[in-house]
């Protein structure tokens, strides 16, 4: 370092409508606003308060009218661009904005309660659609809405692990270190990390979902004038594409935003023409969106399975338990092995039913290491079309004394003995 300063402070001076994007290194990167004001994916920096961002995260501070950052510590990349769509995307918040004052001015005595805006974000990988989402949520929270957040990428898992959907109300704008909230989320544990696993049971926990979510709404006219924002995954193709489909039916999207790709926008302007009541819309992409190959998210996913158990900065302990095989019952849905053809009878076809519930063997299956979702179902039959209250990691299988140890983000017995297991695993790594 020049001048041998152990300090890296750095001021950097943002014009109007301008972005300062950051790549943080492997080192955790301060940050503070000294001027002026300035928003991390729509929710707004206090002013004059450092800080702290983890390793890694990709982010960007952008200004409406001009603010001067301060930053302290070694960043892997930054660099200013004044050329970003916010301008564009804050225009779409106005449009949905609009939408929710009047579902909230108009009367319930019509035969169609009055509905906020429905909005699925789509577009290939990294084209930034969770950023968009976030952006979305946070200035509808900003200007006293609650709207739900839906996250249907099993991929990243926004709200809490990888391999579950998941929805939340959201009431304040999102911090943009911790993220979205997991206190209030309605959770379903897929088990998996693409749907290509198994799309039945992937589309009948998105539709379980969404119905959920249409009941609460009924009786809750706050959250269905604010309405929703769906993430979504970046499989857009073949099979991806029908998912997404699925989705803007399933969830009654009433906006989707086509981001990054003029290919997918026509298609679904063309599937969606005959809807007068769905507006699809063609978003541009930004130019800080960071590209992440296939080893990035899967460390990714590995350090949102940790976020769980161990909070952000390690700043929690998890609880290690341990029960006897016979106080929990492990579930998996589909998928088992299928008997040959040869050991069923002529003419019989092995295709195995995807929603089927088969308990899992401790003994003889191998558990170790993996995530377990703790079901409310209270029969197995009840597992598919039940939300999950949280999760365990299994440390130890003992199968001489019969006994299961795992962790548990909260002490105490767990709140139900059904769990399910699907293919997601995890090796803690420290
Ligand atoms: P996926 O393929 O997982 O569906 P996505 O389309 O949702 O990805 P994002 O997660 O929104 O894409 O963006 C990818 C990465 O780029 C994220 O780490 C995000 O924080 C970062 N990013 C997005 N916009 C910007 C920006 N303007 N400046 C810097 N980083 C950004």
């Amino acid at each position: 370092i020049p001048g041998g300063s152990s300090s890296n402070l750095k001021q950097v001076k943002l014009d109007r409508e301008s972005e300062l994007r950051i790549e943080v290194s492997d080192e955790p990167l301060r940050l503070r606003v000294v001027n002026g004001t300035a928003e991390i994916f729509g929710a707004e920096l206090p002013p004059e308060i450092w800080r702290t961002f983890p390793p890694r995260l990709k982010f960007a501070v952008f200004t409406w009218y001009g603010a001067t950052i301060e930053m302290d510590g070694v960043t892997e990349t930054d660099y200013t661009a004044d050329e970003t769509p916010m301008v564009s995307y804050v225009n779409v918040h106005a449009i949905l904005d609009a939408r929710r004052r009047f579902a909230k001015a108009s009367t319930s005595t019509d035969s169609e309660p009055p509905q906020g805006p429905r909005v699925i974000v789509v577009g290939p990988t990294d084209s930034g659609k969770s950023t968009l989402t976030k952006m979305l949520i946070s200035w509808a929270a900003k200007q006293g809405w609650k709207p739900t957040f839906v996250d249907l990428d099993v991929g990243q898992g926004s709200i809490t692990i990888p391999g579950s959907i998941a929805a939340t109300p959201i009431e304040m704008p999102l911090d943009p270190v911790e993220g979205f909230p997991l206190d209030m989320a309605l959770v379903y544990y897929y088990g998996h990390t693409t749907p290509a696993n198994n799309v039945e049971l992937y589309k009948t926990m998105v539709k379980e979902l969404a119905q959920v979510l249409e009941r609460q709404f009924l009786g809750n006219p706050e959250s269905r004038a604010a309405g929703m924002v769906i993430n979504t995954m970046g499989w857009i193709d073949g099979i991806g594409y029908e998912l997404l489909l699925h989705a803007i039916e399933t969830f009654n999207a009433s906006v989707v935003l086509v981001l990054g790709q003029e290919k997918l926008f026509s298609m679904l302007k063309d599937v969606l023409k005959s809807k007068s009541n769905v507006d699809v819309v063609k978003l541009h992409k930004s130019g800080g969106v960071v590209a992440r190959n296939r080893d990035y998210r899967k460390v990714a996913r590995s350090s949102r399975i940790q976020e769980y158990f161990y909070g952000l900065s390690k700043e929690l302990s998890p609880y290690a338990n341990t029960s006897s095989f016979s106080d929990v019952q492990v579930f998996r849905i589909g998928g088992g092995p299928q008997a040959p053809r040869s050991a069923l009878p002529i003419g019989s076809d092995p295709v195995s039913n995807p929603l089927r519930v088969t308990p899992v063997n401790i003994e003889e299956r191998d558990l170790l290491h993996s995530i377990l979702a703790v079901s409310y179902a209270e029969e197995p039959d009840q597992i598919v079309s039940s939300n999950v209250s949280g999760f365990v990691y299994v440390t130890e299988v003992d199968v001489l004394r019969k006994k299961i140890t795992y962790l548990a983000p909260s002490p105490g017995a767990l709140p139900s003995k059904i769990l399910v297991a699907g293919s997601l695993t995890w090796l803690e790594s420290h």
